[in-house]
């Protein structure tokens, strides 16, 4: 069955707009998926590790038959194809693409957990979900647009609005 996924980018090292279009692009080859829409580019400030880059962030909207699972590993290759190397928690990072959202579903597997865990506290997700989704249920938390306007947004701003 197709599915709504909705993947999270961000990127603070090598050019991080071209990283981000990259990532989208590779969205869109993915197999048995379409790349639905994709959201302006934001700037948000480094979380958890401040010593580093800001962070361009951005969110995709696939719809996909490819099940989670498959999917985070489509996610995962990319990351590695742009040479995304983890050096420790927060680290700074070519391309990182988390699976944000699979439709409603909620899963709890060994390296799959959705929605993200971290997700709905975090307004460089939020912010751009927001643009693309507002109506969206994060299961377990709420709707986007309430769950944005319970977090601090000051550190994140629209970098490079869509054109589309
Ligand atoms: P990170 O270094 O924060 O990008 O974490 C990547 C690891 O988190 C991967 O090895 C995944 O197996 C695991 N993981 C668990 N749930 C997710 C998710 N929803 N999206 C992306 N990575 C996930």
């Amino acid at each position: 069955m197709r599915e709504a996924a909705y993947i999270a980018l961000g990127s603070n090292l090598e050019e991080p707009q071209r990283q981000l279009q990259a990532g989208f692009a590779a969205l869109a080859r993915l197999p048995d998926t379409q790349l639905v829409a994709q959201s302006s580019l934001y700037r948000s400030a480094p979380v958890g590790y401040a010593n580093q880059p800001d962070f361009v962030n951005a969110v995709a909207v696939i719809h996909t038959t490819l099940t989670p699972r498959t999917l985070l590993d489509a996610l995962l290759s990319i990351e590695r194809m742009h040479g995304r190397v983890r050096e420790f928690p927060n680290a700074p990072r070519t391309l990182d693409l988390d699976l944000a959202l699979y439709g409603e579903r909620v899963i709890n597997e060994p390296g799959l957990t959705v929605p993200h865990p971290r997700m709905h506290q975090r307004a460089f997700v939020l912010a751009p979900l927001a643009e693309i989704a507002p109506d969206a249920q994060v299961p377990g938390h709420g709707r986007v647009r309430d769950l944005l306007a319970a977090v601090d947004v000051a550190s994140v701003s629209v970098l490079k609005a869509i054109t589309t």
